[in-house]
């Protein structure tokens, strides 16, 4: 009797796909084969996107042949966005996916924790009291358990020798979790679903300079060559690393290839000493697979006999391997090399799978039509026995036998229940987090994304041994530049609606039009659209009726807002009711060439702030831009008339058209044109102009700001609720047209402001003063000075967050400062 094996391929915890993996090539088996004959697991571990040392992880997966795997604490909220506007929780799912690309390249796979990057910390106190320490370091435990790395590597030393606080809370999690890991009085509930482990050694990925600081030899140390060269890939891991690296363009790390050898150093941080080899006496084959003997000898005897030009010839062994493999009772390696072993198999018989639809957003209640297809490129005798797609009626039995190049498809309609659970990132379905993610499923928490919705199961059959290809169900269409796009199919709302912006400012007595979009994803819709009532505000109409024909149909309505109190600001929510059922979702989809692209649902909600306009203030705004904020458009939605210049020659009779000018953030740092143009802005202040600069960084500047003495330092106050100190309450950039208090510093986000000068000419008057806790009173977050008949002031704070979160206070002290030269 043959025995049947029946496996299915779980893709989960360390899968990470793209889109469908094309076959591998021969050298790509190759390099395969040497991995399932390899039994070691390494772990990277720091905090943001772009800290992980790509060489490293491509040394060990494709030099080494190892299971390799990075740990970002966080996804990298809290940066800079170069290629566009996300911001928080939007470019944590682009950075994220960024990393995914990059783990594409370096082959690596991909771990989060739940800690929210919440921007910079200059302590690991303040990040670990922040994200909740226990919180996070049992998430450092559990992916530790769950991937079961025989070393661990922190990009960062525990001691404070770099200047974030993330950084170095990174290094003291994962000390602490390489030793409770295999404790099982540590988070025992995780040993519901896991095992203790204890990884044998870990070691500090130490660079030169920081080594010579604590007076560390480096030639004392473990080191390593990431510049060496790979036959079979063509190319020095180094080389491979910097395309890897390339990915963080939200960041603007592209990078070019080392072509030369290249060393890294190791210094032990904790656990059994080694001398010249991070895995020294840790024995890395099937040996630490009880009665694995069999396996061994078969993958071993594969990839001897491999065969560059005829790949297939070693299918009989290698499934015979696979077969073996099942019959084992380690859970954890049977799953790994399972995987592993499947996608040789598929590549040395070049099979070929897909399931796609022609529509990427499904709702609950819908259906679809999923193409299959599947080919057989080799002369191996297989046979397709069935496909099995999720929320398909009943599976296809086909029994085909697979014939070289002959494609076998099938078209079978798929049913979304009612209750199918939406699609978006996970770590954003509750969107109330502050300084780390809501996730309540145990088994989510490290995964770097949401796993996708639907599944196609191709079950093939060779001489009784079952094996399943499980591959996702994509949207697929031909671009006619792009050529063959692959989308993911998501489950969405069968109705989304989007207000047309995240803030509405109004001002006093005013009555503002709110426009939300209505978008059906099912096709017929018939129901109403409404905005939530809110206290102290009239909202009108009630509601309208909402009648959609086609998918994808989108239809505006406009509401009107009109302040009944005195609340100054206020969330409002908009809602779609069909029959019973109230949705209030809305939809946002996040498209870069070099990712994949990403549907994110969340909460229908705008916010709205009422600004008193009433005293006289300036009318003309002249906003020179540096490298993007989105202040200019705020200050248009308050009825200023605003002109943006990039590139325009800016003279002294130009600018006398406006009441103020305004540089945007880094402007000196970033726009050539105040090389030329900077002599005529200070001499429109000479004449009575207003100038208000916003930060600049350290880096090369086209232009001096400021007409007196004025030197920038790395001065900042990340706490953005660290206590202010109003030091000349009576100038008037504090009272006119607001009188500014403490009340107008309470709510700001993320940060009080960076850069500030730490020295300057005695002709400025500074205006505040603040620090984080524990550190010295910084007062040069706001500078102002007369020149000529004019003002000129100098600002860290970071209006460019402030103003479009919506922060009542840090509005009232921008309009004080670009009304600097109006008389009452
Ligand atoms: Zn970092």
């Amino acid at each position: 009797m043959v025995k049947k094996i029946l496996i299915i391929f779980i893709v989960s915890f360390y899968s990470i796909f793209c889109q469908p993996k094309e076959s591998l090539n021969s050298s790509e088996i190759k390099l395969a084969l040497k991995k399932l004959n390899t039994l070691g697991t390494v772990l990277y571990i720091a905090a943001h996107p772009d800290d992980e040392n790509t060489a490293f992880l491509t040394y060990f997966n494709y030099g080494k042949n190892m299971r390799t795997g990075y740990l970002s604490l966080t996804r990298g909220d809290g940066g800079q966005n170069l290629i566009g506007d996300e911001q928080g929780d939007l470019l944590g799912v682009l950075r994220t996916q960024e990393l995914l690309q990059a783990r594409n390249i370096d082959g690596a796979e991909q771990f989060f924790s739940r800690a929210v990057d919440f921007g910079y910390s200059k302590t690991p106190e303040e990040t670990l009291k922040k994200w909740g320490k226990e919180k996070i370091l049992s998430d450092v435990v559990w992916v530790i358990r769950k991937f079961r790395p025989d070393v661990i590597v922190t990009r960062f030393p525990p001691n404070r020798i770099t200047t974030h606080g993330h950084h170095t809370a990174s290094a003291i999690l994962a000390i602490e979790a390489f030793n409770l890991s295999g404790d099982s009085t540590a988070f025992p509930d995780q040993l519901n679903y896991v095992k203790t482990w204890q990884a044998k050694r870990i070691f500090w990925n130490a660079w030169t300079p920081a080594l010579a600081s604590m007076g560390i030899n480096s030639d004392t140390l473990i080191k390593i060559n990431f510049g060496e060269y790979n036959q079979l890939l063509g190319r020095s891991y180094t080389e491979i690393s910097a395309e890897s690296r390339t990915m963080h363009k939200s960041q603007g790390f592209g990078d070019s290839g080392r072509r030369e050898n290249y060393y890294n150093y190791f210094l032990q941080l904790a656990g059994t000493p080694a001398k010249n080899d991070l895995f020294q006496d840790i024995d890395i084959s099937w040996n630490r697979v009880k009665g694995s003997e069999k396996v061994s000898a078969l993958l071993s005897q594969a990839e001897k006999d491999f065969d560059f030009e005829n790949p297939d010839k070693i299918l009989p062994t290698i499934i015979k391997a696979y077969q073996e493999l099942q019959k084992l009772n380690d859970k954890y390696w049977v799953d790994i090399k399972s995987a592993e072993l499947l996608n040789v198999i598929k590549s040395c018989a070049g099979i070929w799978s897909e399931a796609v639809t022609d529509e990427n957003l499904l709702s609950p209640g819908s259906e679809t039509i999923v193409k299959t297809g599947f080919v057989n490129r080799s002369d191996f005798p297989l046979i397709l026995k069935s496909i099995h797609i999720d929320y398909q009626e009943n599976d296809s039995t086909l029994n085909s036998h697979l014939i070289n190049g002959e494609e076998v498809s099938a078209e079978r309609k798929i049913f979304i229940p009612q209750d199918a659970e939406y699609s978006q990132p996970y770590w954003l379905k509750d969107q109330n987090h502050t300084d780390t993610y809501i996730v309540t499923d145990q088994n989510l928490i490290g995964q770097p994304k949401t796993d996708y919705p639907i599944y196609a199961i191709f079950n093939v059959d060779y001489k009784g041994t079952e094996l399943n290809f499980r591959t996702p169900v994509f949207y697929r269409e031909t671009d006619p530049v792009k050529g063959e796009v692959y989308k993911r199919v998501e489950i969405v709302p069968e109705a989304v609606i989007n207000f047309d912006k995240d803030l509405y400012l109004i001002k006093n007595g005013e009555i503002k039009e709110l426009t939300v979009i209505v978008k059906s994803i099912k096709g017929k819709l018939n129901g109403k659209v409404r905005l939530k009532s809110v206290e102290g505000w009239d909202i009108s109409p009630e509601f309208y009726g909402v009648d959609l024909v086609t998918k994808g149909e989108e239809k505006e309505f406009k509401f009107y807002i009109k302040a009944n109190g005195n609340s100054p600001s206020s969330m409002v929510k908009a809602q779609v009711e069909i029959g019973d059922k109230i949705l209030s979702r809305g939809l946002v989809t996040l498209d870069y060439p070099h990712i994949q692209p990403q549907t994110i649902l969340p909460v229908a909600q705008t916010k709205i702030l009422r600004i008193d306009l009433q005293k006289k203030t300036v009318k003309k705004i002249a906003y020179i831009m540096g490298s993007g904020d989105k202040i200019p458009d705020l200050l248009k939605d308050l009825g200023f008339s605003v002109d943006v210049f990039s590139n325009e020659s800016l003279t002294t009779a130009l600018l006398q058209n406006y009441d103020v000018v305004i540089t945007g953030i880094r402007a000196y740092n970033t726009n050539e044109r105040l090389s030329t143009d900077q002599p005529n802005i200070l001499k429109y202040v000479e004449g009575g102009g207003t100038l208000v600069v916003q930060y600049n960084t350290l880096g090369d500047m086209f232009a001096e700001p400021s007409p007196y003495k004025l030197k920038i330092s790395r001065d900042r106050v990340t706490e953005e609720d660290s206590p202010v100190k109003i030091l000349n309450e009576n100038n008037p950039l504090l009272n006119y047209p607001y009188k500014i208090n403490q009340n107008d510093f309470s709510g700001w986000i993320q940060e009080r402001g960076l850069y500030f000068p730490n020295e300057w000419d005695e002709k400025f008057l500074p205006l505040l003063e603040m620090n984080d806790t524990g550190e010295n009173p910084l007062d040069g977050s706001l500078l102002v000075t007369k020149y000529g008949k004019g003002t000129f002031i100098y600002t860290g704070l970071s209006f460019f967050r402030q103003l479009p979160a919506g922060v009542e206070g840090a509005y009232k002290l921008f309009i004080n400062l670009i009304s600097a030269g109006i008389n009452e």
